[in-house]
C-alpha cells in the first residue's frame, strides 16, 4: 500500500529554494495538507541572494530564464513587466516569487503557515521519522517530512582578518542592508574577492560615495567575465552529451576544447550544457570531479557571468582611478585609529579605512550552526568534497551519518553543492522543487 502523502511538511529557510518549493508544494497540496516554512525574514522567497534592496544589485542572467514556474517559462518576464534581455534588479525577483507564492496560496486546497524564526537543532525523533526542528525561540516543531533549504551561509572568516572582525571597519557580512553604512564619502576601501559579491559592494561604494576609491583583491585578481551584450539565447544542443563526454580521452582537456570551438563561441559552448550539468557531475569519476574542483575558479569566472553593463561601469571606474583590482594574497591586517593596513604574501601592504569580507558562501559542511549540529547529531553527515551535506542524489533524500536515507528529511538548493554541483542558481532549483514537491505529494 502506498504512504499517505504527507499532511505537515516543514520547510527550513524560506530564501529562493524554500519558496520555490513552498510553491511547488503549494500546487499540489490537498486539504489536509500544511506547508510550515521557518524564515526569520519577513516574506518568503527573498532570502539572502534576492533581498538587495539596491537596483543595481542585479541577477546575473537575463530575465527570460527566472520563471519561477518550470512549466511557464515567461512568467518573470510578464509579472515583472521587465525586458527579457534585461538583468533585472535582484529584489525586483524576490519580490515577484512573494508574490507567486501569495497568489498559488490563494490558490491552493492547502495552506501555508511561515514561522518567523531561526531553527536551531534538529530533534531527533528516530529512524523512519522526520526530525523536529527546535527554534530558537524555545518552541518546537514537528511534521510527517522536512526539507532543508538553508542556503548560502556566510563567507568564512580568514584567521588573518579576526582581529579586525568586531571592528566597524571590518565588514564579514557583505549581504547585510547596512553593511556598507559605516563608509564615508572620500574613504578607501578594500574589498576581498573579486566575484559576484565584490562587484556588488564595488558598485555601492562607488555610486553612493563619488569621492570614494576600492581596491579589491583576490588570490588570482580575476573577474567573472561578462556576458554578450545583448545575451545569446542558449543553443538548444549541448555541445557534448554525456556519453561522448565519458569516451573523451582527457575529460577536461577535451571537454574545454569543445566548448570553445562551438561556432557561437564559447560562452554559447558553455551555456548549452546548462541542462546536463547535473548529469555530467553524476557520472564524472572520482578523480575527474577532483581535477574538475582544482580548477573550479577558471570554471566559475566563465560559467557565472557578469551583465556587460556591470563590466563597462567596473572598468569606467578603473579607467578613472577610482577602481583597482589586484592578484594579491593577503596575509595579514593590522588596525590603527587611523586605518587598516593589509599585509600581502608578496610583501605588499595597502592601508585602506574599511575591509569588506566578500569572498563567496561558506561551503563547508557545518558552515551553519543548524547543519553543524545536526552533523554533530548523526542526523546529517558531511557532502562529498566536503561541500554542503550529503543526500540521495535521485530523491534528494539526506543521508545521516551511517549513510542511511531512511528518515523523510530532504534537502534543496546550495548545501547540496558536493551531491549536485550545480545546485545554487535558480533554474536548477525551481526543477528541484517542482522533482521534490511531485515526490512529497503528487
Ligand atoms: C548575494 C548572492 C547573489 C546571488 N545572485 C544570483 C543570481 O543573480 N542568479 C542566480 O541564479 N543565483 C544567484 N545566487 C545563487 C543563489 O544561491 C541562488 O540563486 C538562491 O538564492 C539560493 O536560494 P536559497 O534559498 O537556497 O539561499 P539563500 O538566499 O541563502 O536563502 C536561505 C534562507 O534560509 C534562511 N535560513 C538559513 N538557515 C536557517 C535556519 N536555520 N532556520 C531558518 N531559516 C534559515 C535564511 O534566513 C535565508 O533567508 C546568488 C547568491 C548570493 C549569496
Amino acid at each position: 500500500v502506498a504512504a499517505a502523502p504527507p499532511r505537515r511538511v516543514i520547510v527550513v529557510g524560506g530564501g529562493a529554494a524554500g519558496g520555490l518549493l513552498a510553491l511547488q508544494l503549494l500546487v499540489r497540496a490537498r486539504a489536509d495538507t500544511t506547508v510550515i516554512v521557518v524564515e526569520p525574514r519577513a516574506s518568503i522567497g527573498a532570502g539572502i541572494a534576492y533581498s538587495a534592496t539596491q537596483p543595481w544589485h542585479r541577477i546575473n542572467v537575463p530575465a527570460r530564464t527566472m520563471s519561477a514556474r518550470p512549466d511557464d517559462p515567461d512568467a518573470f518576464v510578464r509579472m515583472a513587466g521587465v525586458d527579457g534581455n534585461a538583468f533585472a534588479a535582484r529584489g525586483r525577483w524576490g519580490r515577484y516569487l512573494a508574490g507567486e507564492i501569495a497568489w498559488q496560496e490563494e490558490a491552493s486546497a492547502g495552506s501555508l503557515l511561515h514561522v518567523r524564526a531561526m531553527g536551531e537543532r534538529l530533534v531527533d525523533r528516530g529512524a523512519d521519522v522526520a526530525p523536529a526542528v527546535r527554534l530558537e525561540d524555545g518552541r518546537t516543531l514537528e511534521g510527517d517530512a522536512m526539507v532543508l533549504a538553508t542556503g548560502n551561509a556566510l563567507p568564512r572568516v580568514p584567521t588573518w582578518l579576526a582581529p579586525i572582525a568586531a571592528d566597524p571597519r571590518g565588514v564579514v557580512d557583505p549581504w547585510a542592508p547596512d553593511a556598507l553604512d559605516a563608509v564615508d564619502d572620500g574613504q578607501r576601501v578594500l574589498v576581498i574577492g573579486t566575484g559576484h559579491t565584490a562587484a556588488d559592494v564595488i558598485e555601492t561604494v562607488l555610486r553612493v560615495r563619488p569621492a570614494s576609491q576600492v581596491v579589491a583583491v583576490s588570490r588570482h585578481g580575476d573577474l567573472p567575465r561578462a556576458h554578450l551584450d545583448p545575451p545569446r539565447v542558449r543553443p538548444l544542443t549541448p555541445v557534448f552529451d554525456v556519453e561522448a563526454f565519458l569516451a573523451f580521452a582527457d575529460p577536461l582537456l577535451d571537454a574545454r576544447a569543445a566548448i570553445e570551438a562551438h561556432p557561437e563561441g564559447w560562452r554559447q559552448g558553455l551555456d548549452s550544457l546548462r541542462p546536463i550539468h547535473r548529469a555530467l557531475w553524476l557520472a564524472m569519476s572520482d578523480d575527474t570531479r577532483r581535477a574538475f574542483l582544482a580548477m573550479r575558479r577558471e570554471w566559475e569566472v566563465h560559467r557565472s557571468r557578469l551583465p556587460a553593463e556591470v563590466e563597462r561601469e567596473l572598468a569606467g571606474w578603473a579607467g578613472e582611478g577610482r577602481l583597482e583590482i589586484r592578484a594579491l594574497e593577503v596575509v595579514d591586517a593590522a588596525a590603527a585609529p587611523d586605518g587598516i593596513t593589509l599585509a600581502g604574501a608578496d610583501g605588499a601592504s595597502i592601508r585602506a579605512d574599511h575591509v569588506v569580507l566578500a569572498a563567496g558562501p561558506d561551503e563547508a559542511p557545518g558552515a551553519t550552526p543548524l547543519l553543524r549540529a545536526g552533523i554533530d547529531d548523526g542526523l546529517l553527515r558531511p557532502g562529498p568534497y566536503d561541500l554542503g551535506i550529503d543526500a540521495d542524489a535521485a530523491t534528494l533524500r539526506v543521508r545521516d551519518s551511517a549513510g542511511a536515507v531512511d528518515r523523510p528529511l530532504f534537502a534543496i538548493g546550495p548545501i547540496l553543492r558536493g551531491v549536485l554541483w550545480e545546485t545554487i542558481a535558480v533554474p536548477e532549483i525551481r526543477v528541484q522543487a517542482a522533482t521534490l514537491a511531485e515526490r512529497l505529494l503528487g
